[in-house]
């Protein structure tokens, strides 16, 4: 059964939210909508993502730049190293520290050539994503964050060398991760034991990804190497033209995995929007959160 959260005297609940940049002024106005029903929710921090192979360059920097300019949210800029010299993302650096922009999600990202298919580096890039750690360090006062996955990066030959890897980006000065989604908490739970016991202590923020379209969601899972539980499976079974009890369950579903993580003492959760509030929104209610002028109401003058 689904429950609101029974934290109460727990610590506050911080939150984060990741966006995708607009393809076109549909899915820019759909973003900008999403964003202003988050945003009295006053999270940590919005990240706007960065297309496979620098695609979405120019739309990454004009989101973030536009965040910086008329909110006062704080973003966070995904970068990768893929398909491009030291110099052209040193360049991309430098830009986001003159727009504002002070935190960055740094990553290696997938080849060109597709996921599953062998990373080359540039051959005058950033290798792996400890390499742009410390190059991004070497630049600026930026707060970073990386990447981490509970269920090892598919690349990986194990947990513990994926592990190791993570290690290498703390050293470098990351000071944040942010997991790869996942769909049973246990998982995160043992992955989280195992990265303390490596002596690793940055906060392993749970990237949580609310199922809305479970196909794609499925097709996501499948490309990361995020499993799909059966009982996951069941829930959403013979409703696949039957989007109305299907957006139902997705809420059930993620309500039960985010109140979960809070009971069992999570304080700091990303959500993968989508660019989509309205889930994402009910969610946060359940563990507690307020839109920020509902929490100090105005006296009321006699
Ligand atoms: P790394 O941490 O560099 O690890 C990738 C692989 O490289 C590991 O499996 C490991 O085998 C190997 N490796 C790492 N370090 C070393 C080393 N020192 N020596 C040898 N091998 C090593 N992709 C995008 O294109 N744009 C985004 O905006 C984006 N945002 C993301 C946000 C989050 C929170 C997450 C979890 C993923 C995101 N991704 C994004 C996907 C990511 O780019 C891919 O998962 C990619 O395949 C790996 O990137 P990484 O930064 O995790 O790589």
């Amino acid at each position: 059964a689904v429950r609101a959260s029974r934290q109460t005297d727990k610590a506050p609940i911080s939150v984060s939210f990741e966006f995708f940049p607009p393809k076109n002024e549909e899915m820019e106005k759909q973003l900008w909508a999403s964003i202003d029903r988050l945003a009295p929710l006053a999270p940590r921090f919005v990240s706007v993502t960065y297309g496979a192979g620098g695609s979405t360059r120019e739309r990454t920097h004009a989101t973030v730049s536009r965040i910086v300019r008329d909110t006062d949210l704080h973003p966070a800029a995904h970068l990768t190293c893929v398909a491009a010299t030291r110099d052209e993302i040193d360049e991309v650096i430098r830009g986001y520290g003159t727009a504002g922009v002070k935190h960055i999600v740094a990553l290696r990202g997938d080849p060109t050539t597709g996921v599953g298919t062998k990373y080359v580096p540039h051959e005058n890039g950033y290798a792996h994503a400890c390499d742009l750690v410390s190059g991004i360090r070497r630049l600026g006062d930026f707060e970073v964050s990386v990447s981490a996955y509970p269920e090892k990066h598919p690349e990986s030959p194990s947990i513990d060398a994926d592990i190791d890897y993570l290690k290498a980006k703390v050293d470098a000065g990351a000071t944040r991760a942010i997991t790869q989604f996942f769909f049973e908490n246990d998982v995160y739970f043992r992955y989280l034991d195992k990265v303390r016991a490596k002596g690793i202590d940055i906060p392993i923020v749970p990237g949580i990804l609310p199922v809305t379209n479970f196909k794609q969601a499925s097709n996501f899972a499948t490309r990361t190497g995020a499993s799909v539980p059966s009982w996951l499976l069941k829930r959403f079974e013979g409703l696949d033209d039957d989007a109305e009890t299907r957006k139902l369950i997705a809420a059930a579903v993620a309500a039960e995995q985010v109140t979960d993580l809070v009971d069992r003492g999570v304080t700091d959760i990303h959500f993968y929007t989508l660019n989509r509030a309205d889930l994402v929104y009910a969610i946060c209610h359940l563990i507690g959160l307020r839109p920020k002028a509902a929490e100090a109401p105005q006296a009321i003058a006699v």
